[in-house]
């Protein structure tokens, strides 16, 4: 388990260390905290391919999409799921073996 996606249901409040706020989100408008913009931004979808395999960054990511579909419920569905879920897929990957791993729906 990586502890740096803050797997599980805590709030976010990390900092770097010179004092610039990550991009993580703030609920419950799901902006991001420090370019303001509907988390993930891209910085911060970067920070997370890089953190962790697809397969994990989708679990993880649907349980954001969970929390953030319950926070914004006037947001319709599809576009949800294009903003938290989509994107991991869009991505280029390293390796076309990984492609076999994608998560196609559950
Ligand atoms: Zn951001």
């Amino acid at each position: 388990m990586t502890r740096s996606l803050h797997l599980g249901d805590d709030e976010p409040g990390r900092e770097t260390p010179d004092g610039a706020p990550e991009h993580l989100w703030e609920r419950p408008s799901w902006e991001c905290r420090s370019c303001g913009r509907p988390w993930p931004c891209e910085p911060a979808r970067a920070v997370l391919a890089a953190e962790s395999d697809r397969v994990s960054l989708a679990l993880y990511m649907s349980g954001h999409l969970e929390r953030a579909v319950a926070d914004l419920p006037r947001r319709s569905p599809p576009e949800m799921f294009d903003r938290f879920l989509r994107w991991i897929h869009a991505r280029p990957v390293s390796r076309d073996r990984s492609r076999a791993l994608t998560v196609t729906g559950a």
